[in-house]
């Protein structure tokens, strides 16, 4: 095998994570290397196809560091790592602001707080994947031009396929490049490979019994290397159960049209989602990512439908961006629609008396306000629950789709990767959706996919340049 010239630093994964790690060290005098696994130019990664919204935890991300902690506190309900935490909430506004630096620019992509800052421009209002000169596009070329200015490189069609350790330091990478796998020896390594959504082994290890029955609502990219290899070396792994997704129409299977957008969740969280039996069978007012996990968890993650009235798509179905009112059925998705509960079941396939029943409780609690006694108890009031009441009443059969996995490699608040004994392992850090400690846990806590790479990014590159200003060339 060739070992190559030592490098300064070397970066895994050319997503936001990654090259704002690279960019930041080469701003700080490091020569970094990013190692990105596609050869085409412009490599597809969840970051190029984001919809780009920086937000934190659903919150306007330049609100104070102290309301940042706050909003991300009750997201989480104390699952986060606090010193996770404090780095998000203590960097988000810097962040974005070096991005500005860089040459990213920003737009208010809508009225509500936490569309203050989208990518310039942003996403078209159309359906299907459109990402070529949009926000994520622009956003991965400005930095990769950044880099390039500062010395630094960007080699395509290169992956990692280990981490070489010495004396308990990480002081290299095996990669395979045209073929052909050598080491690279290096002074510090960034782990950026931007999650597990896309191993299907690993998602059904850690996510869902069936898989197969997840979509991949996301650019294919995220195989878990990172996260393998760091745990490989002795990496702690830390909340590999969730994921960041949304509720989708179950066609989109055969509809490239009915993704990213429209999502089903504004529908969902307006009435009841119940399984093949007509049952309900878990709490929708966790909102739409915890409701896609819930489904995900699942025997049959294809067996769930969605049931609300005219009211509920009028209102929160039409209001919601790219929404289901009127998109769904722009896109191809059909809506099944009745007038009665009966007619509903019969059109479904759904049990008419099971149905029926599930509709009266859930109606009636509506009414009285007790819809924590109902089983399973709806717990939230974050969404207003409606009556499925006027008609038409509505079904949609829906699937849940994954966008990136929240678990990962376990970090500390400088982005080092932490060992079983949560002590640092030299010269290893981690970035972006390959790492875990912040989003996820029993609430599903989603605090934001840019805003945690970006962050952690930066923080990474900062660290890794302190670290590699230690060490010999
Ligand atoms: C449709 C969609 C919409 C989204 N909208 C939003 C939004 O509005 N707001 C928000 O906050 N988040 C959003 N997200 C999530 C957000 O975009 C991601 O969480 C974030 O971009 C992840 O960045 P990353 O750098 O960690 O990973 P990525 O951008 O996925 O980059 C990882 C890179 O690592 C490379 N790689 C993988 N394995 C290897 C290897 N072994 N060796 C070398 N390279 C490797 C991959 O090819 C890839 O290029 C969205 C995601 C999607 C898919």
């Amino acid at each position: 095998m060739r070992v190559d010239e030592k490098q300064d630093l070397v970066v895994i994964g050319g997503g936001l994570a990654g090259l704002a790690a690279a960019c930041r060290a080469a701003e700080l005098g490091l020569k970094p290397l990013v190692l990105e696994a596609t050869d085409d130019e412009s490599y597809l990664c969840n970051s190029r196809i984001t919809g780009g919204i920086f937000h934190v935890a659903m919150h306007d991300i330049r609100l104070s560091e102290d309301e940042a902690r706050k909003n991300i506190h009750n997201a989480s309900q104390g699952f986060a790592r606090p010193e996770l935490v404090d780095a998000l909430a203590g960097n988000a506004v810097r962040s974005v602001d070096w991005l500005r630096s860089q040459g990213i620019r920003f737009i208010r992509g809508g009225p509500t707080p936490e569309l203050g800052t989208v990518l310039a421009p942003p996403r078209l209002q159309q359906f299907g994947m459109h990402w070529k000169g949009r926000g994520g596009d622009v956003l991965l070329r400005t930095l990769s031009e950044r880099l390039a200015e500062r010395g630094g490189t960007l080699r395509r069609g290169a992956r990692v396929l280990s981490i070489v350790m010495e004396a308990g330091c990480c002081t290299g990478v095996e990669v395979e490049i045209d073929g052909s796998v050598s080491r690279l020896r290096t002074g510090a390594v960034v782990i950026a490979d931007g999650g597990f959504q896309a191993n299907q082994d690993m998602v059904g290890q850690y996510i869902s019994p069936a898989p197969e029955k997840l979509f991949q609502r996301n650019a294919g990219t995220g195989r878990g290397d990172g996260i393998r290899i760091a745990a490989a070396v002795g990496a702690k792994l830390v909340g590999m159960d969730k994921f960041y997704g949304h509720v989708l129409h179950r066609d989109v299977i055969n509809n490239e049209r009915l993704w990213p957008h429209p999502m089903i969740d504004s529908m969902a969280v307006s009435g009841v989602v119940v399984n093949g039996g007509g049952q309900r069978v878990f709490d929708e007012g966790l909102g739409g990512v915890s409701i896609a996990n819930m489904i995900a968890k699942l025997e049959d993650p294809h067996g769930c439908t969605v049931i609300c009235d005219a009211a509920a798509w009028r209102g929160p179905a039409r209001e919601a961006v790219m929404g289901p009112n009127p998109n769904l059925e722009k896109a191809g998705g059909k809506v099944i629609t009745a007038d009665s509960i009966e007619d509903l079941a019969a059109k479904t396939g759904l049990p008419a008396t099971a149905l029926g029943d599930t509709v009266r409780h859930y109606n009636e609690a509506v009414a009285r306000g007790t819809l924590n006694s109902l089983d399973p108890p709806r717990t939230s009031n974050r969404f207003r629950p409606l009556p499925i009441a006027e008609v038409p009443l509505l079904a949609v059969p829906v699937c849940a789709g994954i966008t990136y996995s929240m678990g990962g490699i376990a970090i500390d608040g400088a982005a080092r990767a932490l060992d079983a004994n949560d002590q640092p392992i030299p010269g290893l850090y981690a970035a972006g959706a390959s790492t875990g400690g912040l989003e996820g846990g029993p609430n599903t806590a989603y605090t934001g996919g840019l805003s945690k790479a970006v962050v952690f990014g930066l923080l990474a590159g900062e660290a890794a340049a302190r670290f590699g200003g230690n060490q010999p060339r």
